[in-house]
């Protein structure tokens, strides 16, 4: 494919979505294809419905998975292939992290098991930036969003932060990560860097 592919990844509070709204208002963006998961599309909003409700972990996996799907067809393959660069707030990443939690103990090793159904038809990031972040922290961050999910608990955030690391120790060759204990200033700079060492 012509156009690169770049995913940012961490645990919600980690500051994927502030970042995310500078790069999209830094004219060297423009021609950036900015999107995000779960989308917005109808799949999308059934994935918001499963995740603030009780719904079955393993049903939620694979809504999650249909909108992936539905994204990458629809969005993701027409872009590269039209030579667009895209960035997504969260992709395939979040949910071996995410539902490799929720799923421990339905399956031995839940992170492989999604992989594998991924396998054969998703398109993996020419780059992942990984947002790492304590949990505590992103949890304190997060205080006064209103619309906390089950997911946001800092046991469960750990199990989470620990899945995003051994994915990143799994995939050297795309894997950067970014530690943001610090100021948007200094993650944004290095984030911009590691994207356009990327693309040079
Ligand atoms: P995410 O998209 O990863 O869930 P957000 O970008 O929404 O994270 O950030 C969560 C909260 O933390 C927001 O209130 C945001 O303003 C704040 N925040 C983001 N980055 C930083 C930072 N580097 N230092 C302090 N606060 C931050």
């Amino acid at each position: 494919m012509k156009g690169k592919l770049i995913t940012l990844e961490g645990i919600d509070g980690s500051g994927k979505s502030t970042i995310t709204g500078r790069l999209k208002s830094n004219p060297v963006f423009y021609e950036f294809v900015f999107t995000r998961e779960p989308t917005t599309g109808w799949i999308g909003e059934a994935v918001n419905r499963a995740i603030h409700s009780d719904t079955d972990d393993l049903a939620e996996l694979l809504l999650f998975t249909a909108d992936h799907a539905e994204h990458i067809s629809k969005l993701i393959i027409p872009a590269l292939k039209s030579g667009k660069n895209v960035i997504s707030d969260r992709y395939s990443g979040s949910r071996y992290a995410y539902q490799g939690m929720t799923l421990k103990n339905r399956f031995a090793d839940p992170m492989k098991w999604i992989q594998d159904i991924h396998k054969n038809w998703t398109v993996d990031p020419d780059l992942t930036i990984l947002f790492d972040i304590e949990p505590g922290i992103a949890v304190e961050r997060c205080g006064n969003r209103g619309d906390k999910t089950k997911f946001e608990k800092i046991s469960f955030l750990e199990g989470v932060r620990a899945n995003y690391l051994r994915l990143a120790r799994e995939n050297p060759e795309r894997f950067v990560i970014i530690d943001t204990h610090r100021s948007v200033d200094e993650i944004e700079a290095d984030v911009i860097s590691t994207i356009f060492s990327l693309l040079r």
